[in-house]
């Protein structure tokens, strides 16, 4: 190995790792006093890094020392246990761990030759993911970067094979002179839903609207006539309640038609583990294929998706690519799965973090996270806020008394530093929306959100007032 580089010898990655590890701790031991989403000031100090790209190579330790001064500057401290916003996930210290050991082998996953530990865990926790969600025993899986990416690989998995059942290659002539196909979503479908029919050229002004009840549930009996084959998009886990689609019923419509059934269950996925909410998940194994995030409910660093697909065949025939140089084996070929062909060994942490869950510890993760999201109503509810979802799983909404003032307390909890939220409408309200995503999620860091949750509401009372 040439050893004469300033940037870089076979000692540089040791110590650099090292410092990197002591970086770490410095900023894993702040998470208690940082804010959670950074100051202004704080913001402002990444200017430090504009600089025109640098003519001469600089010592890596003092780069690495660079970005752990002022790159941290700008983090939000997802990881704190008192981040609520979207739907993020904090992350196990088994899921960093093996993510750090992963990233020393620098796996390339295409092909099975480019890492056989790779293609034997992603069979793994192919198998692993079945038997923990109860699906069909064939059922593929491919490792994404997210559920935006899972829905487009189960959409275009179903887009194909239904046009190959009307005898219509469309990997090969595309979709000029195709047959119609319809695409039918819940009035609560993720933004991703609409990027993957955009992505997919079936346009998003073709979206059949299915309406949904007060929980932001798809009413089944409102799935239109399919005259004409479907993509039927469900969704387990509303994005604002948490609310799961009767996923079973939605199957039962479909049966029988050449339709595709395809659920986003990017974090509610996991409600399926649970047997408190077995009614709820009832009949999910009837769907043809399934999103779900490993970065959200179970916590796996990111970035971390999964698409799981009944017909294995499907899957791997929406991604066939083939070139002289390739090379298959009778193992995974990790790119069949997948629209990528280069791509980052994900199993590796999600096996490492399945195998230290466990089916129990998988069950007692998303319970305690059930379990925060209903403390935290609970506690808001008696200081007067109102609780605008039925908190069924880790989603909590909630309002003041009118709009202006749920809109000015979420700025304030915003720019207060203590927890993280945003807002979002709900049933015509402007609501604060909660999201409890982290193992670290404890009564402390509910409590202390609570209370800015009040002294923020206390802020922007005051304000209101004095601008009347
Ligand atoms: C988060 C989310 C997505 C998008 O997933 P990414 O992992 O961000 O790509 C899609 N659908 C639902 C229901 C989600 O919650």
């Amino acid at each position: 190995m040439k050893d004469d580089f300033t940037w870089a010898s076979r000692n540089t990655l040791s110590s650099l790792l090292d410092q990197a590890r002591q970086c770490t701790d410095e900023y894993l031991a702040s998470l208690t006093t940082r804010r959670v989403y950074p100051s202004d000031e704080s913001i402002q100090r990444l200017r430090e890094l504009d600089v025109p790209v640098p003519e001469k190579p600089s010592d890596p330790h003092e780069v690495l020392e660079q970005l752990h001064r002022v790159g941290s500057l700008g983090t939000i401290a997802q990881t704190s246990g008192r981040y609520f916003g979207f739907v993020n996930g904090g992350m196990l210290p088994i899921g960093l761990a093996a993510r750090w050991l992963a990233d020393a082998w620098d796996q390339n996953t295409a092909h099975y030759v480019m890492s056989p530990t790779n293609a034997h865990l992603e069979d793994i926790c192919e198998r692993w993911l079945v038997e923990l969600f109860d699906f069909p025993k064939d059922t593929a899986a491919g490792f994404v970067t997210g559920t935006t990416l899972a829905n487009f690989s189960g959409l275009c998995a179903g887009r194909n094979e239904i046009f190959r059942r009307l005898g219509w290659d469309v990997a090969q002539k595309g979709l000029y002179g195709a047959p119609r196909l319809r695409i039918i979503v819940g009035a609560g479908a993720h933004a991703a839903v609409y990027k993957s029919a955009s992505m997919l050229g079936l346009g998003t002004d073709q979206i059949e609207i299915v309406p949904q009840d007060q929980h932001g549930r798809m009413r089944p009996n409102q799935i239109p006539t399919l005259d004409e084959p479907a993509l039927v998009v469900a969704q387990a886990g509303n994005v604002n309640s948490g609310a799961i689609d009767p996923v079973g019923e939605i199957c039962d419509r479909v049966a029988g038609t050449d339709s595709w059934v395809h659920v986003d269950g990017a974090f509610g996925l996991w409600a399926r583990v649970l047997p408190r909410l077995a009614d709820a998940c009832d009949g999910f194994e009837k769907a043809d294929s399934w999103s779900v995030d490993a970065h959200k409910t179970l916590n796996v660093p990111y970035d971390s998706g999964v698409i799981l697909c009944k017909h294995r065949s499907a899957l791997q025939e929406a991604f066939r690519a083939s070139a002289s140089y390739f090379q298959w084996s009778d193992h995974r070929d990790a790119m069949n799965y997948t629209p990528s062909m280069s791509k980052r060994a994900r199993a590796i942490e999600l096996w490492a973090v399945l195998k230290t869950l466990g089916r129990q510890g998988v069950i007692e993760l998303v319970e305690h996270l059930c379990d925060q999201a209903r403390q935290f109503a609970e506690k808001l509810a008696t200081k007067g806020f109102q609780i605008c979802n039925d908190v069924m799983f880790n989603q909590v909404l909630v309002a003041c008394d009118d709009d202006m003032l749920t809109q000015r307390t979420v700025e304030r909890i915003q720019t207060d530093g203590q927890c993280w939220c945003g807002g979002s409408k709900w049933d015509g309200r402007t609501v604060i929306r909660i999201s409890v995503c982290d193992w670290a999620t404890s009564e402390t860091e509910i409590d202390r959100s609570v209370a800015a949750f009040v002294a923020a509401r206390d802020s922007a009372r005051r304000e209101l007032a004095q601008a009347n």
